[in-house]
């Protein structure tokens, strides 16, 4: 399809031509003319997406589809055709066009059957092929009632250093290694050989087909690695929406600039040392995560979280509000340098209360923080000349 657009005279390809250009696609493509009208349109919709976002300056100009690290995605717009049936606890079944019946495994609630009505409801599905094989994506439609305010306490969450989330209350929320011994091995058996084979592959030659396999079963482990970071995430994250109400964090945004390199001498950067290889690919995009899965539900139980620039949390001492370069014994311990503070503890947990901190700073006279917002204000830090 790529082919043919690209083939388009230049102005069909204009936006303002799109529609006449999209019907004209589903005439000279006879894969599109099988597929079912709205698979077809979905379909087309999907690539001209793509550019508008390349006109609009977002991405670079939509190209053939990569030969290895592509995903096979495959849309159902319209969710009575789905026709979902829960078979027993663990099974639903659901009919895809052009294949049948299939099987899934029932992991969360679904409004169908009784559960279904015009509010709430199954609106479409999408097929995923992920590396440890097919996964399907319901889109649902509900309506959700306003939740009561969060009762719980405030609290700020740091992304620890020496563990994952240090809490403002003092507590950790830690994981073990995503991969167990023997796989951790396995994977760096299986990358020593994926190397070897791609030194012997030839210039223009084609992957062999043992290469390919290798190619899989790297991503294998780590779609498994990634499966137990987000079950962790999602476990960890829901406890955390349940107890706290308003929940600092920092904005990535601003303080990933900050934090991503060594730093300076005066804003030393903090994740220099962070574990390395498999671990550190999922840490960085697991803040993310963490911070989108934590908005969502703490929204849906009366909470929200309060985003904040935080460069200095590091160095800010949580009981007096001096920052000082000084300020930081070790990686690990606070220690404050003022002589009327003397406050010590450990430094993820430091920075954790100013993070809550700077939130509460950030809702204060704004009185709500139902909704996220991302404060731009910094926190107060005073200037100590001492
Ligand atoms: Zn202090």
């Amino acid at each position: 399809m790529h082919d043919w657009w690209t083939m388009l005279p230049k102005e069909r390809r204009k936006p303002a031509a799109a529609d006449s250009a999209i019907r004209q696609g589903r005439k000279d493509l006879p894969w599109l003319g099988i597929l079912p009208a709205q698979a077809a349109q979905a379909v087309l919709k999907t690539y001209y997406r793509a550019w508008v976002n390349c006109w609009e300056g977002r991405t670079a100009a939509p190209d053939f589809k990569g030969r290895i690290r592509s995903r096979v995605a495959i849309d159902i717009p319209q969710g009575r055709d789905l026709q979902i049936v829960r078979l027993n606890r663990r099974w639903g079944r659901m009919w895809v066009p052009k294949i049948g019946h299939i099987l899934f495994r029932w992991t969360r609630y679904l409004p169908v059957g009784k559960h279904a009505d015009r509010e709430n409801r199954v609106t479409g599905a999408r097929l995923v092929k992920e590396a440890d094989g097919w996964h399907v994506v319901f889109r649902v439609q509900s309506q959700a009632s306003e939740p009561a305010p969060h009762a719980g306490p405030a609290v700020g969450i740091d992304r620890g250093i020496a563990r994952p989330l240090a809490l403002s209350d003092g507590t950790f929320r830690d994981h073990g290694p995503w991969l167990s011994h023997g796989e951790a091995e396995r994977l760096r058996r299986l990358v020593k050989t994926q190397e070897r084979r791609r030194r012997a592959r030839k210039p223009g030659e084609k992957n062999s087909r043992r290469l390919t396999r290798t190619y899989n079963q790297i991503a294998q482990l780590r779609a498994t690695a990634k499966r137990r970071a987000v079950d962790w995430q999602h476990k960890t994250t829901t406890e955390i929406a349940e107890t706290f109400s308003r929940i600092g964090m920092e904005d990535l945004a601003i303080t990933n600039m900050v934090r991503s390199a060594r730093g300076t001498k005066e804003t030393p950067g903090r994740n220099v040392r962070q574990k390395a290889g498999l671990n550190r690919a999922i840490a960085a995009e697991a803040w993310g995560r963490t911070v989108k899965m934590l908005e969502c539900k703490s929204a849906d139980r009366g909470g929200g979280v309060v985003k904040v620039p935080a460069p200095n949390t590091s160095r800010r001492s949580s009981a007096c509000g001096l920052t000082a370069p000084g300020n930081r014994e070790t990686q690990v311990r606070f220690v404050c340098k003022n002589p009327g503070c003397g406050f010590e503890g450990n430094a993820d947990t430091n920075a954790g209360r100013n993070i809550d901190h700077a939130a509460g700073q950030a809702v204060s006279g704004r009185g709500d923080f139902g909704a996220t917002r991302s404060a731009k204000r910094q926190p107060p830090t005073r200037p100590h000349a001492a």
